[in-house]
């Protein structure tokens, strides 16, 4: 049988070996009374790799993101946000539903509202209008393509939030991505916000799992929605201890391999006629392939290669976006191009 080459998402990432050796003989302990040796290891651990004083563990990043809205929030507020935010566009409304916010979205293409932009957006003190209270940002950016916004731009909105007197959450679901392509800690650009939430279930391979970091006051306040929103786990020692794998530096510095694989395949592709790729947005492990060919869609594309093994995602009629991972290897990729060229000849003739 074939090998299924799956460029769908990066969440496709199974445990390592090392991973499950060292998850399964971790000692465990009932969480929630704070009594899991893994998951307090882990949390520190990421407190300090992220800057901040405290962290908790979480079973997923639309949870750390919805606990970091109701941390730094009352009902009714407003939160700015890049108009393209995964808060916003892919988290099931819990920003509305759940944390009662108003939202203020601002398109920012490099993957950040503009300083100015924000400036304006925040709502004078006057009876009738809601309170500005908070920044969202987010880095790699999901739907841009996994793009690294300029740092300058996101130390700008910090400095201006602490002006304003407004907090900011980075959503960093990626953020390792991030750090290894500007090649600096993670730290230094979690310091652009006062929460950070990162997942580990993406790039780094871990199961199960997101963190959510900031002042240890927050997160003490994390501890009751976690709570409340059904988040408390108990013995999640196994989880936790392939958190800690994750997040050694062994694994996050192999993310590199998945930008190399990212970059490889957009080279390739851009060669073929009818295909775009901005090159400069291909930064860490996606691809955002434009297709300019009368008579194939996205969507006819992904079904054709879907057929010969090769999983992508149509995300319009024109726009097919590949994302690569620790499952993919670089062979992969060049089989993969080749599928998409096979697919295409065979297209044209008929
Ligand atoms: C995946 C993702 C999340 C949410 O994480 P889940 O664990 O899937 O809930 C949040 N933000 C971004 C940018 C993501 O890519």
């Amino acid at each position: 049988m074939q090998k299924v080459i799956d460029l769908r998402r990066d969440t496709i990432t199974l445990p390592t070996e090392e991973m499950k050796r060292f998850a399964f003989q971790a000692p465990l302990g009932d969480s929630v009374y704070g009594e899991d040796p893994m998951q307090n290891e882990l949390e520190a651990l990421a407190a300090s790799l992220l800057g901040k004083e405290a962290s908790i563990f979480l079973p997923s990043g639309t949870m750390g993101n919805l606990i970091a809205l109701l941390v730094h929030t009352n009902r009714g507020d407003e939160v700015i946000l890049e108009e393209n935010a995964h808060i916003r566009t892919s988290e099931t409304g819990g920003i509305g539903a759940v944390a009662g916010l108003m939202v203020r979205a601002i398109r920012g293409e490099d993957g950040a509202p503009d300083p100015e932009d924000i400036r304006r957006a925040i709502r004078p003190k006057d009876i009738h209008y809601p309170r500005t209270r908070l920044i969202c940002l987010e880095n790699t950016h999901y739907r841009y393509g996994g793009i690294v916004p300029p740092l300058s731009k996101l130390q700008a909105i910090k400095k201006l939030a602490e002006e304003e007197g407004l907090r900011v959450h980075l959503d960093g679901a990626r953020l390792f991505n991030a750090s290894v392509y500007l090649g600096i800690p993670a730290k230094d650009i979690a310091a652009c916000a006062d929460t950070v939430m990162i997942s580990l279930s993406k790039g780094l391979g871990a199961p199960v799992g997101s963190l959510l970091a900031g002042p240890r006051e927050l997160i003490e306040e994390a501890r009751r929605y976690r709570k409340m929103l059904g988040g408390g786990m108990r013995q999640t020692g196994w989880l936790c201890a392939c958190g800690i794998v994750a997040l050694s530096p062994g694994n996050i510095a192999r993310l590199a391999e998945d930008h190399r694989n990212a970059r490889l395949l957009a080279e390739k592709l851009v060669e073929i006629e009818g295909f775009e790729v901005d090159l400069s947005k291909v930064q860490t492990n996606f691809v955002l392939l434009y297709i300019r060919r009368r008579n194939l869609t996205a969507y006819r594309l992904a079904a054709l290669l879907k057929e010969k093994g090769v999983l992508v995602t149509p995300v319009s009629e024109t726009v097919v976006r590949f994302v690569t991972s620790k499952e993919v290897t670089r062979e992969d990729i060049l089989a993969a191009v080749d599928t998409v060229k096979r697919v295409l000849e065979y297209e044209t003739k008929t």
